[in-house]
């Protein structure tokens, strides 16, 4: 990470992009924009040999807009993100992976897929307020995002319709967040809330200071969660003192503490590449003001599930004192069979890291169960059959017929690149 390295420059028409500029949360736009400005005329050819014929800019727009079409995401993406896409080889690059689809790149769904594989709509009592465990509850405030990731878990709910989903949106209005509140405040057994979504990053700053006051004033409601992927795609935000949302962010987190309450920020980084030293100044300002920030990374195919980059992932985070919470085995959705690893990864991983990292700094490498059994430790499996790809579990913490039941997990179908 070199400090002050003014890193979109490596992209020619972003040469005079100024600093103000660049960190710019707005400075975003739609696919074809920007890839006619980013992309190279020609760049290296893939080591995937499903898409190695991909070498010019004008395959490379087509292969993105025919995957588009058939992806159940919609692609927005910012100016921070695809500055830091190696455009000399861009069919490989673990951040294009992540945002930007590829129709030779895409495989058959594996039959057990769903659009809701958590069951998040199933265990809703409210729209928008999921709730699963005995003590907490998920509170979806938007459906949008700064980015759209392909993996999303939520694809069912967040972003634009596509043309393969038609959406059931959670929009930020007031109406629809009293039902809410008002389910929160009538169970008092609920003490922790996450709020997310969508991303908190598209809450305006007075509404997430709305949330947040109404959240801290029920007695029962221990801990607050604002979930954000904003630092990671957009950090130059945190940094930018004229922009409201950080300032209330921070408030809330001060006004929790006079209370004995905590008010933290989760996030979400991948890649070892998307912390830049404009990263780090937000996570140190964050840090400076006492805010608790925690990350969930997804374990992805071709983005960090080798033992180097997971590595490299943690340890920076834990550098800039972001905590590395979770990392997710992939979730059974549709639409990214490319991104799945089969659960043999994520033990590996968690075998090799284990040792590597200080205890206190290491992540909980984790399964959430289709099916809505929840988050649990991916070593914690009753059984697994390598051959078929078919891991099982139970969650006996759970009430009622959740806790009694078998969830099961498949695994991608073997890949041979
Ligand atoms: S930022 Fe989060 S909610 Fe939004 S698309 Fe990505 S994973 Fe989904």
């Amino acid at each position: 990470m070199v400090f002050n390295e003014r890193y979109w420059a490596r992209i020619d028409r972003w040469k005079n992009i100024t600093l103000e500029e660049f960190i710019s949360h707005q400075w975003q736009a739609t696919l074809e924009k920007f890839l006619g400005e980013v992309v190279p005329e020609t760049f290296l050819s893939s080591k995937n040999s499903r898409l190695a014929h991909i070498t010019t800019k004008a395959e490379f727009i087509q292969d993105a807009v025919k995957g588009r079409k058939g992806a159940p995401m919609n692609v927005t993406i910012t100016p921070h993100i695809l500055s830091l896409i190696d455009w000399s080889n861009p069919v490989d690059d673990p951040i294009r992976r992540q945002f930007i689809p590829s129709e030779s790149g895409t495989l058959t769904d594996h039959p057990k897929l769903a659009f809701d594989s958590l069951h998040e709509e199933v265990d809703s009592p409210v729209s928008g307020l999921v709730h699963r465990y005995p003590g907490r509850a998920l509170f979806l405030a938007t459906s949008i995002c700064p980015v759209y990731c392909r993996f999303c878990t939520r694809a069912w709910a967040v972003g634009g319709d596509t043309e393969t989903v038609s959406k059931k949106p959670k929009k930020p209005i007031l109406r629809r967040w009293e039902q809410m509140f008002s389910y929160i405040e009538n169970n008092k057994e609920l003490h922790d809330i996450v709020v997310s979504g969508g991303d908190c990053y598209y809450l305006e700053a007075d509404q997430i200071a709305f949330i947040g006051k109404r959240l801290l004033e029920i007695p029962h409601i221990q801990r607050i969660r604002f979930a954000s992927k904003g630092l990671a795609v957009s950090p130059g935000r945190i940094t930018d003192a004229s922009d409201p949302w950080t300032k209330q962010l921070i408030a809330l987190s001060q006004a929790g503490r006079r209370i004995g309450k905590q008010v933290c920020l989760h996030t979400h980084f991948n890649h070892p590449k998307e912390i830049t030293w404009i990263t780090k100044q937000a996570a140190d300002f964050l840090f400076s003001a006492g805010v608790i920030v925690r990350n969930q990374s997804v374990l992805l195919r071709g983005v960090n599930d080798n033992i180097e980059t997971m590595t490299e992932l943690i340890s920076k985070l834990a550098s800039i004192n972001i905590q590395p919470y979770y990392v997710y085995q992939g979730d059974m959705v549709h639409g990214v069979e490319d991104l799945r690893t089969p659960l043999r990864t994520i033990l590996d991983l968690e075998k090799h890291i284990r040792g590597n990292i200080s205890g206190f700094m290491m992540p909980s490498f984790v399964v959430d169960l289709p099916g809505g059994g929840g988050k649990r430790l991916a070593s914690t499996y009753d059984s697994y059959n390598e051959t078929t790809g078919v891991s099982t579990w139970t969650a006996p913490g759970l009430p009622g017929d959740k806790g009694k039941r078998v969830y099961t997990y498949y695994d991608p179908r073997p890949l041979n690149d």
